[in-house]
């Protein structure tokens, strides 16, 4: 999922008109945003930006890691004794790990797929 770098964006428009489906828009500071909800994934705003400022989803990995992180000790207030609080973290790590799988196993699967398409 493409994202922009309000510091790096000029309000230039470029990305708003050339998204196929209309998923990008200026907010009142002018700045772009992409709606994730409507994006098709189809790259052409990365190409498009003479700025670079339209980023890829990989540099936002540290981000998303620390936002689970804070999650996680957000949520660990609600139990109280040290084995409450390991059982949660417990149930916690068991969670992103399903998460992990359900990640592989669709990747195997949509690879499975593009080398379908390649011998159509
Ligand atoms: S093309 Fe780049 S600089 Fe221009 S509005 Fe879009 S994100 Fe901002
Ligand atoms: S990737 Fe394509 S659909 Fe998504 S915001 Fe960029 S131009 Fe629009």
């Amino acid at each position: 999922m493409p994202w922009v770098n309000e510091d790096m964006c000029v309000s230039c428009g470029v990305c708003v008109d050339d998204c196929p489906v209309g998923a990008i828009t200026l907010k009142e500071d002018q700045k772009a945003v992409i709606k994730e909800d409507e994006c098709i994934r189809c790259g052409r705003c990365h190409e498009v930006c003479p700025e670079e400022a339209v980023r890829h989803d990989s540099e936002r990995i540290p981000q998303e890691v620390e936002a689970n992180v804070e999650k996680t000790k957000s949520l660990l207030k609600h139990f109280k004794t040290p084995q409450e609080q390991q059982a949660f973290f417990e149930r916690m790590v068991r969670y992103f790990k399903k998460q992990q799988k359900v990640a592989g196993l669709t990747i195997d699967k949509l690879t499975a797929m593009t080398a379908d398409l390649g011998s159509n």
